[in-house]
């Protein structure tokens, strides 16, 4: 088993460790139904896909903002959440 040689899981745990790779980024979500947007700034990692940033856009606009995020992809706000695609 050799000794000095780092998986490159052990090599990000390290990395991380170093530095906080999270910045805020800005994330636009829109509604499908009316085109009606809410940008706002999120903290996001380096190592994220856009699809990734996008889900925590989406997940706290879910929890804190009263959108809608259905299983079909789509993006409701506040005003049409609930009401079905
Ligand atoms: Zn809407």
């Amino acid at each position: 088993m050799p000794e000095n040689t780092l998986t490159p899981d052990e090599v990000n745990a390290i990395v991380r460790d170093m530095d906080d790779p999270r910045y805020p980024s800005k994330i636009t979500v829109f509604c499908d139904h009316c085109g009606a947007t809410n940008t706002s700034e999120y903290m996001v990692s380096s190592e994220m896909t856009s699809k990734e940033r996008l889900a925590v856009a989406r997940k706290h606009l879910v929890e804190h903002g009263g959108w809608e995020h259905t299983d079909d992809g789509d993006d409701f706000c506040p005003e049409h959440a609930g009401s079905g695609a």
